[in-house]
């Protein structure tokens, strides 16, 4: 009959509603088509609903706020653009901010002393040299990529080798030289084989990268990769969830896009990562020297 819910049925939205209270949703919206719901068997929610139950217990948390850096506006109010913030979801573990917090007066310098010849990781049993960073300590834009590899292991600098040539044109093509940004990585040493470098190294190298970042304070990050996006943002989401959007770090404009190396093996993304650096030409006001690079 019209406008009755059968047992069985009532009983399973029972069911339903008590998990939604379990989870701390307590407020539903009525359909206003309850037939739908008879006609089908199956609790239907209506497209009417502003907000559904099912909705909300799948919603990601926001990523927590990463402190603003002193001194510094938020990255929103930098540049020509209003940037809405995306939510991420954070991943568990220690701040890694509050110790670059702590250090007054930090410089680059001294942070490479602080880190000396570092045995603090598995990583410096394979490394020729520590890979610190290289460029204008008070850049603009600073490029954080993931580790350094065989080239760069051996000449003490970061991104030289193909994928550093990938990178230095791309730089290039954005009006500018090397000599004008800083180019860091996540963890200082060469991880055996070129692989990824792991949780416990990177959370013990990842606070020097922090300091650097904090000494440079600069303008945009450009992260290249998954491991630098990740380290920042804390974040265990996959990279092609937040590739080429506008994110807060610390009062900079974070961008996040594809290592050059992955680039290498994967040439089609190239036109990917030239609209990323693109919007970050917008930002700092530059014009493409050679347009979109080879
Ligand atoms: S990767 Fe970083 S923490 Fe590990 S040994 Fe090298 S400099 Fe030290």
């Amino acid at each position: 009959m019209p406008g009755q819910i059968p047992e069985n049925l009532r009983k399973k939205v029972a069911e339903r509603l008590a998990f939604y209270e379990d989870l701390g949703i307590h407020f539903f919206y009525r359909d206003r088509h309850p037939e739908a719901i008879l006609q089908q068997g199956e609790p239907v929610e209506s497209v009417e609903h502003p907000v559904r139950p099912t909705q909300i217990a799948h919603q990601e948390p926001a990523l927590p706020k990463i402190p603003l850096r002193p001194g510094l506006p938020k990255a929103a109010s930098i540049g020509p653009s209003k940037v809405p913030p995306l939510p991420l979801p954070a991943a568990p573990g220690p701040s890694l901010f509050e110790a670059a917090d702590k250090i007054a007066g930090d410089t680059l310098l001294r942070v490479r002393e602080d880190l000396g010849e570092c045995t603090r990781c598995k990583l410096y049993k394979h490394r020729h040299t520590i890979v610190f960073g290289d460029g204008n300590p008070k850049a603009e834009l600073v490029f954080v990529g993931e580790g350094p590899g065989a080239d760069e292991d051996a000449q003490g600098l970061p991104f030289v080798g193909r994928a550093g040539k990938l990178l230095t044109q791309m730089i290039e093509a954005m009006g500018l030289e090397r000599k004008d940004v800083y180019i860091c990585n996540v963890v200082k040493c060469r991880p055996p084989e070129n692989r990824t470098p792991e949780d416990d190294e990177v959370s013990t190298c990842s606070p020097f990268l922090l300091r650097q970042l904090e000494v440079i304070a600069p303008k945009v990050i450009v992260c290249l990769g998954a491991v630098a996006a990740k380290t920042l943002l804390r974040t265990n989401r996959g990279i092609s969830q937040f590739r080429g959007q506008w994110l807060d770090y610390r009062g900079s404009k974070l961008m996040a896009t594809y290592h050059p190396a992955y680039l290498l093996r994967n040439p089609n993304a190239k036109g990917e990562v030239w609209k990323d650096l693109q919007k970050v030409m917008v930002v700092l006001g530059l014009q493409a020297r050679k347009g979109k690079p080879a």
